[in-house]
Parts: C-alpha cells; structure tokens; sequence
C-alpha cells in the first residue's frame, strides 16, 4: 500500500493506544496515553484504520 499521496501532514502519522484505541496524530505517539494512563500503548496505524476508530 503506497502512503506517498498524502503529503498533508508530512512526517506526522496516526497512532493507536492498545488499551483504549485513543488515537493521536503526530511524530511520534505519547509516551503516556492521556485518557488511560497507559505506558508505550501506542502503536502506528495508517490513515484508513484511524478513519475507523475516529469515525471521519
Ligand atoms: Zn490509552
């Protein structure tokens, strides 16, 4: 699956939290998730999966 399109948010991707599938979009995921206190839970999605869980 080519990802070489979309140039928007250029160096930034979509990451999942394991534990609450809180997503955020950035260069890299939280440390710690925000919503479950979670340590390292994030995991990089592409666009289509975050579509999923943000329901865009
Ligand atoms: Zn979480």
């Amino acid at each position: 699956m080519p990802r070489t399109e979309n140039t928007k948010g250029k160096g930034k991707i979509f990451w999942r939290c394991t534990v609450c599938n809180d997503i955020h979009f950035g260069m890299a995921g939280p440390e710690i998730c925000p919503t479950c206190l979670e340590k390292n839970a994030y995991v990089e999605i592409d666009e289509s999966e975050a579509a999923k869980f943000t329901g865009l």
